[in-house]
């Protein structure tokens, strides 16, 4: 059966990790045509537009993306187009597992969380202004709706009675925020009372990000709003052994985008030497919510191989102090090569070691399974 998937390359490091991608797509042996359309600096150069019609339309019409991170001018220029997609489409929920692959990379080796985040409010609104005309205050409003609420919450759950997670926590910081952060901690009640299988609790924020720090084997499912989001899922991506591996997930009732947590890293762009395995897991992920659970399971092993293996990693990989043993960097286009070379020969019949992730306890489709 052949695919038709959007592709967004995005900018900075994102043609690379995208190439890197599609390279490790191809050794799947699966039929797939990429529909590749430009956002962000250059959709503008084109068009002037930092997110043409082209690009929703071809979301709209394939129902499933690919895409590379993409810029957004810090303080000024044009909005988030990452914001802008999620809005537009309606893709609520952004999924992102954090695992530490063959214990590589990381202090937490058990590390296995996901954090699930309302993506279209909160503080992400973009309702924002300077209250005077000296520009000495400015505003942001923070919206949180029952509607958009209990839309994540309900996911969340569902994900964790899907995927057979231990635990769900929901992060607020209703203390302060009493109306925002209230309405969301009352939609929580509300909803974990139609969930008495799942066990779930509720966290502030700060208090979660000492937790997490401290213990995060203790914790598995954490759900809550967009800025809270953001900043958590960075947090678990380097318990996890970085942004470089950390893959994502947006979903909406029909349409889904994967996309890693990082962003475009300017400082590596056109330098070969970005970790490709965020991306690559953004494949592995959108193979699954395809329902291509083998070629996922492949992607997924040939990743793990590779980095237990130690010879071709990038550099965020072969760091001192994470490594028993100097290890050369490879490129972003060699590690790319080497987990394509393993696609085909890995043995998914031989068990992972005991505490490593597996797909029936790890990322699931919510789209084609809901
Ligand atoms: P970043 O994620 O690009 O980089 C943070 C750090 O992680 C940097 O040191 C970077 O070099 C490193 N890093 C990131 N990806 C890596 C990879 N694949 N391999 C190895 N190292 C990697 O975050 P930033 O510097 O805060 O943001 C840069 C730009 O990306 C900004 O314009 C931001 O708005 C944008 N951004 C986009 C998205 C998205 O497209 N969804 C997400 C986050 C940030």
């Amino acid at each position: 059966m052949g695919y038709r998937v959007t592709l967004i390359p995005g900018d900075g490091i994102g043609p690379e990790v995208t190439r890197a991608a599609r390279t490790v797509a191809e050794a799947t042996g699966l039929s797939i045509e990429w529909d590749v359309v430009e956002a962000g600096e250059l959709a503008i150069q084109r068009s002037g537009n930092p997110l043409p019609d082209e690009v929703l339309g071809s979301i709209r019409k394939n129902r499933v993306a690919l895409k590379g991170p993409i810029t957004t001018p810090i303080g000024s220029g044009f909005r988030s187009v990452n914001v802008a997609l999620r809005q537009q489409l309606e893709l609520y929920a952004s999924v992102r597992p954090a695992r530490a692959i063959a214990g590589e990379g990381t202090r937490f080796p058990e590390t296995n969380l996901v954090v699930v985040r309302e993506a279209t409010e909160g503080l992400y609104s973009g309702v924002e202004h300077w209250v005077d005309h000296d520009h000495t205050a400015a505003e942001t409003v923070n919206i949180i709706t029952r509607k958009a609420s209990d839309r994540i919450l309900r996911f969340a759950f569902e994900l964790a009675r899907r995927e057979k997670r231990r635990r769900l926590t929901a992060v607020h910081k209703a203390n302060i925020m009493k109306t925002t952060g209230g309405l969301f901690q009352t939609a929580f009640r509300e909803m974990a009372a139609k969930y008495p299988d799942i066990p779930s609790d509720e966290r502030l924020i700060d208090n979660m990000c000492m937790q997490l720090a401290k213990k995060p084997e203790e914790y598995d499912v954490l759900v809550t709003t967009n800025l809270f989001g953001d900043i958590l899922s960075d947090l678990c991506a380097g318990l996890a052994g970085g942004l470089g591996v950390a893959p994502g997930a947006l979903y909406g009732d029909t349409l889904a985008v994967f996309e890693p947590v990082h962003g475009s890293a300017p400082k590596y762009a056109g330098q070969d030497r970005a970790d490709p395995v965020a991306e690559i897991l953004c494949l592995e992920m959108l193979f699954r919510h395809l329902g291509e659970r083998e070629a996922a399971d492949r992607v997924f092993r040939a990743v793990w191989e590779t980095i237990a293996e130690k010879k071709v990693v990038t550099y965020d990989l072969a760091l001192p102090g994470y490594t028993a043993h100097p290890v050369t960097p490879s490129s972003c286009s060699a590690m790319a090569a080497e987990i394509a070379r393993k696609v085909p020969l890995v043995n998914l019949s031989t068990p992972l070691p005991k505490g490593a992730w597996t797909p029936a306890g790890g990322t699931s489709d919510p789209v084609l399974e809901a």
